[in-house]
């Protein structure tokens, strides 16, 4: 998601309550930020942040970071919260890649993926969320329970997905290519942005859970 450049979106997210500045400096200390020892899900690529909100308040015993590359689109999600705050949640604007230097082994429970951009070209398939060198990031910050949850309508990106999950050394929990028809992976889903605008369009919706 690129959104039209908003001014003064990197000032106003600097100043924001909700969203971490230098994150490295928390690396093992993230329980602190939320006062509590409730688990840490994250989400990267959160986009306008749409789902992980509405997973914080079904959850209010987990706590929430959304990651997102764009000020612009990180600034929607915190205008989004000063309507509603929610205590479980924060925000962080960064590039995944390096992801490894905001949390330590074992700091994240649950790490979700939601319609990630898909890098169509071969040469910049290792900047796929799901590429082999995004799991090894994962493997360095998940639980050892931990999983990956992921969620496309791109067939091509999925099937990469599956394959790379394989070559990371990872088990595939669950998988389904027609998510609103699968009862079973479907309970309980929350429909992110895209999911609702894809779906509407009558693209079926992938989905896999991986974890080691
Ligand atoms: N997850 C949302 C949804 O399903 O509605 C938004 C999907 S949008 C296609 C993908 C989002 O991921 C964009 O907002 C983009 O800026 C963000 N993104 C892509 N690569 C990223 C990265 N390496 N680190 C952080 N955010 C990233």
């Amino acid at each position: 998601m690129r959104l039209r450049n908003i001014p003064g979106s990197r000032e106003a997210i600097a100043k924001n309550h909700w969203c971490i500045q230098e994150p490295e400096k928390i690396k093992g200390n993230w329980r602190q930020v939320f006062g509590n020892n409730h688990p840490i899900h994250i989400e990267i690529g959160m986009g306008k942040g749409r789902f992980l909100m509405a997973l914080a308040k079904e959850n209010p015993l987990i706590n929430y970071i959304g990651i997102e590359k764009y000020s612009s689109v990180l600034l929607r999600a915190l205008q989004k919260m000063e309507e509603e705050p929610l205590e479980n949640i924060r925000f962080i604007r960064m590039d995944a890649e390096s992801i490894t230097n905001i949390f330590q082994k074992g700091e994240v429970g649950k790490i979700y993926l939601n319609f990630s951009d898909p890098w169509p070209k071969d040469r910049h398939a290792k900047r796929r969320l799901t590429s082999r060198q995004f799991f090894s990031r994962y493997h360095a910050i998940l639980q050892q329970e931990g999983h990956v949850e992921f969620k496309t309508d791109n067939q091509d990106l999925f099937d990469f997905s599956l394959e790379e999950v394989k070559e990371a050394g990872w088990k595939l929990n669950g998988h389904t290519r027609d998510l609103h028809q699968d009862h079973v992976m479907n309970k309980g889903n929350i429909m992110t942005e895209y999911e609702e605008r894809f779906s509407a369009m009558g693209n079926p919706i992938f989905k896999l859970i991986a974890s080691r």
